[in-house]
């Protein structure tokens, strides 16, 4: 679909393209101007859009001619087209019908794939060969995989400590190089890159939110309704907003007749966009709180555009504890979803909603189960007993266990 650039700061429009340092008006004077997506509806073409078709949903390309692609093929790996699971084992405690939208299965394991599959297309056409990303991981591997598939030749990640060895022998797997360093130390770095030509395949930068839309198309055409809520474990809160975006649009286009609510939960290590929310702040309140065991939500700020997406949904946000981050993976595990400490957010965002009053009887509500466990055995492992070694006999298994066996005297 045709598209232009505005600056959500000086509002000037540009043409479809890469601009390293966002605005480059506000970037001459010494400013920092943000670009957004601007989308042409008028060159819209209805009959390429699939609502209400028999056509398989098997990727999110299935919604091309809603998304800025600037090429004539994306770069794909079949991201998008993710099963949607009934939670029955959180449903049955609350009298709600929840779901999980299945993101874990993704070509590289998480929802960052829409974001890559569309990104590194346009970055590809754009011309770019050197990208640099700053990840905890998820985005990280995600940019490798796709940007190796576009056969850009220089591919580097910068990664904190915390990014766990599974995650970093995949990333290395697609050929990318990856540097680790502190957390907080990444983006003046990144910056000095960017000043040398490196194009920053990152959060927050135009067309980081718009493959999430598809989230939102392919919900509406699972459920074949539009759900109460949606909650989301929000980071710097692109996903969050991608996918009120991709609502809005469907509203846009009288293809659905409600809107849901948007619920961002985050860690109470660090919950900037709970703050903004609770004091009513229009700016995100940045939290410098010690790094939670969500490492995929541990950054210290959120985006406007998450803040906003909350509060025009008329949604909330809470903060979740440790111990109930612990026993929200687990029952997510109970519906069969292995997932990380980020993505329990979710169910743990259901309980606490359902607590204050949040949801009516029987509403439909869907967890972003945004990402796979496998990639974090260093942080889950502490949320388990150590598991026991036994000698092969039933005594010896049923101290080691719960269950109990039946002895010959
Ligand atoms: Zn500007």
């Amino acid at each position: 679909m045709r598209h232009e650039l505005e600056c959500s700061s000086c509002n000037s429009i540009y043409p479809p393209g890469g601009y390293l340092h966002g605005c480059p008006a506000c970037f001459e004077s010494g400013n920092l101007g943000s670009l957004q997506v601007i989308l042409d509806y008028d060159e819209l073409n209805f009959d390429l859009l699939p609502f209400g078709t028999e056509t398989p949903l098997n990727s999110m390309w299935r919604y091309q001619e809603l998304l800025p692609l600037v090429s004539k093929k994306p770069i794909t790996l079949g991201e998008g087209g993710t099963p949607i699971l009934r939670a029955n084992y959180l449903s049955s405690n609350l009298d709600l019908n929840i779901f999980y939208k299945n993101e874990t299965v993704n070509p590289t394991w998480s929802f960052k794939d829409r974001l890559y599959s569309l990104m590194i297309s346009n970055v590809a056409e754009f011309g770019y060969n050197k990208i640099v990303n700053s990840s905890t991981g998820n985005a990280g591997a995600s940019a490798a995989a796709y940007a190796s598939r576009a056969g850009i030749s220089d591919i580097l990640i910068l990664s904190p400590h915390e990014c766990e060895l599974p995650l970093r022998n995949q990333i290395l797997s697609y050929g990318a190089q990856l540097a680790i360093l502190d957390f907080e130390s990444r983006s003046s770095l990144l910056n000095l890159l960017v000043d040398q030509g490196w194009y920053p395949v990152i959060n927050g930068t135009h067309y980081s939110s718009e493959g999430y839309k598809t989230i939102a198309f392919e919900l509406v055409e699972q459920l074949e309704e539009v759900p109460e809520a949606i909650v989301f474990p929000a980071g710097i809160g692109d996903g969050l907003s991608g996918i009120w975006n991709g609502f809005k649009v469907l509203h846009q286009l009288d293809i659905i007749s409600k809107l849901p609510r948007m619920i961002g939960v985050q860690s109470e290590e660090r919950q900037p966009l709970v703050r903004a929310i609770s004091s009513n702040s229009k700016e995100a309140i940045p939290d410098m709180g010690p790094m939670p065991i969500t490492i995929s939500t541990s950054g210290t700020m959120t985006g406007t555009y998450a803040i906003d997406a909350v509060r025009e949904s008329k949604g909330c946000a809470y903060a979740i504890s440790y111990d109930e981050i612990k026993i929200s993976l687990k029952e997510m595990g109970r519906d069969g979803l292995f997932v990380e400490p980020a993505t329990a957010l979710t169910a743990a965002g259901v309980k606490q909603a359902h607590k204050e009053g949040e949801f009516d009887n029987g509403d439909t509500v869907i967890c972003i189960a945004t990402g796979t466990g496998i990639k974090w055995p260093h942080g889950i492992s502490p949320l388990f007993d150590p598991v026991p070694t036994i000698d092969p006999t039933l005594d010896s298994l049923e101290r080691a266990t719960s269950f109990t066996f039946e002895f010959q005297k």
